[in-house]
């Protein structure tokens, strides 16, 4: 078991990929590891109000992710002042209440197909984990699932998982990510004596489900691949179900081996793309009535207009603004409290640019449609705005290139790379494209 420090941090790494860096420096930085003990792990906070929200906001988060880490952990607490208090006074009241600890359970109650809203953007990706939990072990296999940060890829694995354990409890299924993977293989050879290797081999082959999230951590580890080779093989061979996750398509994992590129399209591939305006509405009034927020539809409206690439992020958005008229003690959260909680995150330039916006804005320059330009006509009236445009999305916002890619039909991140570096060539010798590309970026910005 790793010190309870050591732990606190790896599950903080995690949590910072998972939350808002809002609410991470808000919420997730106010708590300290206090203690551990039978299966328990404690935290402390400031205020009875921090643990209320902590535990509102990222309750399901930190137990993912301390189970993660360690997977000795079953459950955790946060305490307040007096609670830590009588905690390290009275041990012993604890400890009753410790054999109370739910337990272990990979798998959020949250991620379920019925949580998930299915739009254009993410029907077949649905189809396909879907196919895979009424049917495991059958065509679907592996099941290789990919696409940008925030998209549901994690939250579609868990659906699975919470789907087969429904219907099948005495199923055994792993869940882990790479760098778990990585690291409990990297302790094995530690370990150097064969009983760890064993026990690290019997860990992962002995399982009816794997299911590997953010495989592409698996890029450049030569030693890791080759591990997951074979027990890909020896799941594989013994009609055991794999299902991963990857944020970008096998051929792009850097120095991925052929031979695991070739297991992988043994089975389905499927991605998972940006959700469309009308998705993203349906994800954040899903959220809202979950959640129990009260908020106008003007709030989702704009909410759902300014976050375009990642629900992760859409979704920190609304719960930052409730959590802000809360504060103020209004009953629904209206526009003003959008303009106000959110003010870092929509109201500079930059942040106010969307995709959407500068896509619309070249088609207003070229007089063109956005089926045009995201189409796969090749004729040059064509072809410059939709170079440009893919090279103002590449200047003006921090996207990664495979989403890019994605708001354009689905075309290839090596696409979008050739596109940025035509244009920026261009632009040195060609007065014309400058001035264009300039113009375009003033309108963007205006808008
Ligand atoms: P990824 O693993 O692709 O980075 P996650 O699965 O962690 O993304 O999803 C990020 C957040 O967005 C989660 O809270 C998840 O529940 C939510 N989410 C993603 N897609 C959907 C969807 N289609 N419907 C409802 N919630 C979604
Ligand atoms: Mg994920």
């Amino acid at each position: 078991m790793l010190k309870l420090d050591e732990i606190w941090q790896k599950t903080c790494n995690i949590l910072q990929h998972e939350v808002t860096s809002a609410s991470y420096d808000l919420w997730i930085k106010s708590l300290e590891p206090l203690d551990y003990s039978e299966g328990v792990f404690y935290l402390s906070t400031s205020s009875e109000t921090a643990k209320q929200r902590v535990l509102k906001l990222h309750e399901e988060q930190i137990r993912t992710a301390l189970t993660e880490v360690e997977s000795e952990i079953k459950d955790f607490k946060v305490l307040d002042p007096d609670e830590k208090e009588n905690y390290l006074n009275k041990p012993q009241v604890e400890e009753q209440e410790v054999n109370k600890a739910t337990p272990l359970c990979n798998f959020n109650p949250k991620y379920t197909f019925d949580n998930f809203v299915v739009g254009n953007s993410n029907k077949y990706v649905y189809a396909a984990a879907r196919g895979v939990a009424e049917h495991p072990f059958d065509k679907i296999n592996p099941l290789f699932i990919y696409g940008g940060a925030g998209l549901g890829k994690t939250h579609l694995l868990h659906s699975i998982g919470n789907f087969l354990i429904k219907n099948n409890p005495d199923l055994k299924i792993l869940y882990v990510t790479c760098e778990k993977f990585t690291r409990d293989y990297v302790e094995s050879l530690k370990n150097s004596n064969s009983k760890a290797n064993t026990e690290y081999r019997e860990k992962y082959r002995s399982v009816d489900v794997l299911m590997i999230d953010d495989i592409q951590f698996i890029a450049n580890k030569t030693g890791t691949q080759e591990e997951f080779f074979h027990t890909f093989n020896d799941l594989y061979q013994n009609q055991k179900q794999i299902i991963i996750a990857s944020d970008r398509p096998p051929k792009e994992i850097a120095s991925l081996e052929e031979r695991l590129i070739s297991r992988f399209s043994m089975g389905i591939i499927q991605d998972v793309q940006i959700p469309d305006f009308e998705t993203r509405l349906a994800i954040l009034q899903k959220k809202a009535q979950q959640e129990h927020y009260s908020v106008d539809d003007d709030v989702i409206n704009l909410i759902a207009e300014h976050c375009d690439t990642n629900i992760r992020e859409l979704e920190g958005m609304l719960s930052k603004v409730s959590f802000y008229a809360s504060l103020l003690g209004k009953p629904s959260a209206t526009l003003e409290d959008v303009t106000e909680a959110l003010k870092d995150q929509i109201s500079t330039t930059k942040q106010n640019l969307t995709a959407d916006r500068i896509i619309d804005c070249v088609c207003k320059y070229y007089s063109i449609t956005k089926e045009d330009i995201i189409g796969k006509r090749k004729n040059k009236e064509i072809v410059e705005p939709r170079q440009i445009c893919m090279y103002l999305i590449c200047e003006m916002l921090d996207l990664p290139l495979v989403s890019i890619g994605q708001l354009f039909g689905g075309r290839d991140h090596t696409t979008v790379i050739h596109a940025r570096e035509k244009v920026s060539d261009l632009i040195k010798e060609n007065n014309r494209i400058k001035v264009t590309v300039n113009d375009l970026k003033s309108m963007a910005n205006r808008t």
